[in-house]
C-alpha cells in the first residue's frame, strides 16, 4: 500500500483523462483535481472568475497561466491534497510546469509519475463530437475541438519530453474500453512502483 501519490495526467482533448482521474483518484485515495473542471463550475455559477474566463474557453484557448496557477496553488493548499493528489488537465504551459515545481518544493514531495494517455487525432475528434451531441459543452464543436487540438500541441505536447528527462513519463494507449484503460494505467504504474 502507497498512500500520498503524486501524479498528473496529461494527453490530448478527448483523450479520456478525465474519466481516467476519477477512477485513479479513487484507486489512491487521492483528489482528482481537474483545472477544467474547476474553471466550468466557475461559469456554471457566474463568479467573477467564471465571467472571466468564460469567452477563452469557449474559443478554445488557455486561460491565462496567473489565473491558472493561483487557482492550482490554493486547491493544493486544502486539506484533502495534503496526502497525495492527481491533476487533470495541469500543468499545460512551462510557466505551470515551472509554478508547479515551486508548490512542490515548497509544500509538498516531488511527483511520483505522469501519465500519459495516448489517443489519435481522429478518434479523440470523433469522441468529441459525440460528446458534444449528448453533453451540449460550449467548447465541443468541431472548429473549436481543431483548436484545442492545435493549441495542445504547441503548447502542452512539448511538455511530455520535459517529463520523460525527468524519469516521470508512464505512456499508455487510451484506445479500448474505459475498465482496460484503467487496467493499463494501474499496471503501467506498478511497473515503476506506484502501486494503488
Ligand atoms: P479538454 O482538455 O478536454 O479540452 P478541459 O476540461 O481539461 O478540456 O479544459 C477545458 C478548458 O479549460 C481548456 O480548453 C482551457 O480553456 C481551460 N483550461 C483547463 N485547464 C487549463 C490549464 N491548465 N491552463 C489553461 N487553461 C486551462
Amino acid at each position: 500500500m502507497t498512500s500520498g501519490a503524486r501524479l498528473l495526467l496529461i494527453g490530448p482533448p478527448g483523450a479520456g483523462k478525465g474519466t481516467q482521474a476519477a477512477r485513479l483518484a479513487s484507486a489512491f485515495g487521492v483528489p482528482a483535481i481537474s483545472t477544467g473542471d474547476i474553471f466550468r463550475a466557475n461559469v456554471a455559477n457566474q463568479t467573477e472568475l467564471g465571467v472571466k474566463v468564460k469567452a477563452i474557453m469557449d474559443a478554445g484557448e488557455y486561460v491565462p497561466d496567473d489565473i491558472t496557477n493561483a487557482i492550482v496553488a490554493d486547491r493544493l493548499r486544502e486539506s484533502d491534497a495534503s496526502n497525495g493528489f492527481l491533476l487533470d488537465g495541469y500543468p499545460r504551459t512551462p510557466e505551470q510546469v515551472a509554478e508547479l515545481d515551486r508548490v512542490l518544493a515548497a509544500e509538498h514531495e516531488p511527483l511520483n509519475a505522469v501519465v500519459q494517455i495516448e489517443a489519435d487525432t481522429d478518434e479523440v475528434v470523433s469522441r468529441l463530437l459525440k460528446r458534444a451531441a449528448e453533453q451540449g459543452r460550449a467548447d465541443d464543436t468541431e472548429e473549436v475541438i481543431r483548436h484545442r487540438m492545435s493549441v495542445y500541441a504547441a503548447q502542452t505536447a512539448p511538455l511530455i519530453d520535459l517529463f520523460a528527462q525527468r524519469g516521470l513519463l508512464v505512456t499508455v494507449d487510451g484506445l479500448g474500453a474505459v475498465d482496460d484503460v484503467t487496467e493499463r494505467i494501474l499496471s503501467a504504474l506498478a511497473g515503476v512502483g506506484v502501486v494503488a
